[in-house]
């Protein structure tokens, strides 16, 4: 049975809807790989369509975090990676083994 995974068109954040755009994103000026980006202003998060489905759901929660905290006027938050890494890792992780999506 394949992985089942919900990556929405769009996904409203505190009144504000943001378009989920799952699309080829080039690496970075690094060279490194780019697996999401959250644009505050347009109200919208793009998801590295070659990565795992598992990988993209992971990030759709990572990018989510950004725009609450973005939404939320939390400015000292929302480009803290860690921060926003733990909170998207764990959330994800218990919307999904306690069946709560
Ligand atoms: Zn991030």
């Amino acid at each position: 049975m394949s992985k089942k995974i919900n990556i929405p068109k769009s996904i409203k954040v505190g009144g504000v809807n943001y378009k989920i755009e799952v699309m080829h994103l080039d690496k970075n000026d690094d060279g490194n790989e780019i697996l999401g980006y959250c644009q505050y202003l347009d109200n919208v998060i793009q998801i590295n369509e070659d990565t795992s489905p598992e990988r993209q759901e992971q990030t759709l929660y990572h990018e989510l975090v950004h725009a609450i905290f973005f939404e939320t006027s939390n400015n000292e938050f929302q480009d803290n990676e860690k921060l926003v890494d733990s909170v998207g890792l764990m959330l994800h992780q218990i919307v999904k083994n306690n069946k709560l999506s």
